[in-house]
């Protein structure tokens, strides 16, 4: 990714002053000390979806191979059974949908309805979630398992990205690798 390459404004230059604080919520994280980090996650940064997991721990498995010609197209977040699973993002829950392959899944758009943010191999689903609900970013809406086809022996987190066509059909979209995002606590656009 190149730096950014929007033109300067020719109005007040404030020299190195990082544009204006931003009123929206507080993050919640509780951001340990990482003196190396990647600065400035905007509001709208992907949280990573697994309490207690450092963006610094994640593997890019989105190219990995699974069965016949099948790619990954998600990421993997290994963690113990139970662990409270996050939503990255504001947005609302498009879907609730129990695959052989993903299990108990979450599909849920962001505020915007570009991107699907997909959650599977829960063990449960946060008590009284519904399809329509609204979710604020770092609210839990599961927990992490291995329902589906994930191997009962390494309970994870399934996580895709879809970017939406023009139709927001839950079911189809083009995946984006969400490994760059959640690592830089970047977002889609
Ligand atoms: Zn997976």
């Amino acid at each position: 990714m190149a730096p950014s390459s929007s033109s300067p404004s020719s109005s007040s230059p404030a020299a190195g002053a990082p544009a204006g604080a931003s009123p929206v919520a507080a993050e919640a994280a509780p951001a340990p000390a990482r003196p190396a980090s990647p600065p400035a996650t905007g509001a709208g940064a992907l949280l990573v979806p697994v309490r207690g997991v450092p963006r610094s721990a994640l593997l890019d498995t989105f190219s990995d191979a699974r069965g016949a010609g099948r790619r990954h197209d998600a990421i993997d977040i290994i963690a113990p059974a139970g662990t409270p699973v996050l939503a990255v993002a504001d947005g609302h829950v498009e879907k609730l949908f129990d695959s052989e392959r993903g299990g108990l899944t979450i599909y849920q758009f962001d505020p915007a309805r570009r991107f699907a943010y997909y959650y599977g191999h829960l063990q449960a689903y946060a008590p009284g979630l519904a399809e329509g609900q609204r979710l604020r970013r770092g609210q839990v809406i599961g927990t992490v398992g291995s329902t589906g086809n994930a191997s009962p022996g390494a309970p994870h987190l399934h996580f895709a990205i879809f970017r939406l066509g023009p139709e927001r059909n839950w079911w189809e979209g083009e995946p984006l690798n969400p490994f760059p995002f959640l690592r830089d606590g970047t977002a889609p656009r």
